[in-house]
């Protein structure tokens, strides 16, 4: 398989003008600075190797600014107080200027990122839009409830009257990564800021343009200095500050499972709340009744779409064994055919990893399942002239205990295993420490329903895979996290329940 890397350069006046200035700063308090110690970190096209620009390498002293100006933003109540109405109403035009800029937000995704074009574009770009959008609308339905108790000893003549109220949380930090920077981003702005909270991003440090980008927009919608702030800088550093920081009263995080472990350790301080978005080893099961003219392009694209970097990526597949060769020809056959290139080159169809660490770890984790005994159907080369690219690959001849089959490898990388029935699904699907998501492929509505209720996952899919909606809550079981983004419910992420108990 090849890499056609063909001469581009983004299209847009506002990507081309955003990449002229390409030392970026970070927001701070509605200004942006550098970092205080003056050191820059270097942003990099991944196919390319090229750098579009330099970004803060922001450390604690520039966290203890950001938190200071979240925090005096929220005291001054200069956004939890505003009505809901009008809160909304800001946040709503954030969603009109990303939409408005939504080709020039695409293409620098795609310079910083690698993705193709199209994924930020049609999916990423217009999800994250549609969360500012959600959100606005939730500004104006947090609600407590009034509470008819059961206490009868209060004085002779007096009633209880009982109600809670729902109050922003605080300050929230919000750290996140580089597989779908923005749209990832989005999920937690949105709801944190419809809360009426005041926040801090910092966004992973290989793809911080779009986040830069984004506080413009914030702020050219008019939201006050200090509720929304940027922080550009390395994981353990910034993002370690931020996740240690005394004055924070929330982290929501995306990321690896093993990072979150660490942002839990960070958050003990002052036993600041977490909530957790973390990694997947996500079974597609197929059944031999399922519709292959769409089991097998799903399931497919549920592994190569953005290169496999989705956390919810379908990364272990399951196929009854009398499907098991046809499916796993047709995915293979699918891999073989897909073009290979810099994402803003209209033919790519699968971009580079993120990084030449990134593409090092996925082939690191290809051979293992080699030497371990495994059986490369297609692909496993590691290709380009930086080392960035991996070949769609597909893994057959698995055992369920191997690091392949166990390991969330975060690349275009799927193993495919035989399995006898449905009767066998419940315990192998379930045999990982993730359970972020599932995909069940079959015409047989009670089989489909029954696995959707066995399968311990925080989304199953039947016959579809990655359909994302603002609507929709997303997270993990087990060792995928703790709470859910999306929904309704993300608003109470950022909340806070006061119980008033009155008598009178
Ligand atoms: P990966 O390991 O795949 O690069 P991470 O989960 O480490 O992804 O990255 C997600 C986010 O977590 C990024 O913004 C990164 O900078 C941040 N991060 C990494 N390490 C830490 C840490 N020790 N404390 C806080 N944030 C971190």
């Amino acid at each position: 398989m090849n890499v056609v890397l063909n001469e581009v350069a983004p299209q847009t006046e506002g990507a081309q003008s955003f990449l002229k200035t390409p030392a970026k700063n970070m927001l701070i308090n509605g200004e942006w600075v550098e970092a205080q110690s003056g050191e820059r970190l270097d942003s990099k096209d991944p196919a390319t190797g090229a750098v579009n620009g330099t970004i803060p390498k922001g450390a604690k002293a520039d966290v203890d600014a950001a938190v200071k100006a979240a925090r005096d933003s929220f005291e001054s109540g200069v956004w939890r107080n505003m009505t809901p109405d009008d809160r909304g109403r800001l946040l709503w035009k954030v969603s009109e200027l990303v939409e408005a800029n939504i080709d020039e937000l695409a293409e620098l995704e795609t310079l910083d990122q690698g993705k193709p074009l199209f994924i930020g574009r049609w999916a990423e770009i217009p999800g994250a839009a549609q969360q500012f959008r959600y959100f606005a609308g939730m500004t104006s339905k947090i609600e407590g409830q009034t509470i008819t108790s059961s206490i009868n000893y209060q004085p002779e003549g007096k009633r209880m009257h009982a109600y809670t109220l729902k109050e922003p949380i605080g300050v929230v930090g919000a750290i996140t990564p580089w597989n779908s920077p923005l749209v990832l981003e989005a999920m937690k702005i949105a709801p944190c800021l419809a809360a009426g909270c005041s926040m801090i991003l910092k966004p992973a440090e290989a793809t911080s343009l779009t986040a830069i980008r984004l506080g413009e927009l914030i702020m050219e919608a008019g939201l006050p200095p200090g509720v929304f702030n940027v922080i550009t800088g390395l994981g353990p550093e910034a993002g370690q500050a931020l996740a240690e920081h005394m004055d924070v009263d929330k982290i929501a995080f995306t990321g690896s499972t093993a990072t979150g472990k660490k942002i839990i350790d960070a958050a003990k301080g002052n036993m600041k709340k977490v909530a957790l978005e973390l990694g997947g080893k996500s079974p597609s099961v197929v059944m031999a009744d399922a519709e292959m003219e769409l089991a097998i392009p799903g399931a497919a694209n549920a592994i190569f779409f953005n290169g496999g970097q989705v956390c919810v990526a379908g990364s272990r597949l399951y196929v009854e064994k009398k499907a098991f060769d046809n499916v796993v020809a047709g995915i293979a056959d699918i891999a073989k055919s897909m073009q290979m290139g810099h994402g803003l080159d209209p033919a790519t169809q699968i971009g580079p990893m993120v990084s030449k660490i990134q593409a090092d770890r996925v082939k690191g984790f290809i051979d293992g399942g080699v030497s371990d005994g495994a059986e490369i159907v297609t692909g496993g080369e590691q290709l380009g002239d930086n080392g960035t690219f991996i070949s769609p690959t597909v893994i057959a001849n698995t055992r369920q205990d191997m690091a392949v089959v166990q390991e969330e490898i975060f690349g275009p990388v799927v193993v495919a295993a035989p399995i006898d029935s449905m009767d066998d699904v419940p315990a192998i699907a379930n045999g990982s420490r993730y359970g972020l998501a599932a995909s069940v492929w079959t015409q047989d509505i009670s089989k489909a329903t029954r696995l959707a209720a066995d399968i311990k996952a925080g989304t199953v899919w039947i016959n579809c895979h990655l359909m994302f909606d603002a609507s929709l809550p997303i997270g993990g079981y087990k060792e995928s996290g703790w709470s859910r983004d999306s929904g309704q419910q993300a608003v109470e992420n950022y909340l806070e329940t006061k119980t008033v108990c009155a008598v009178v």
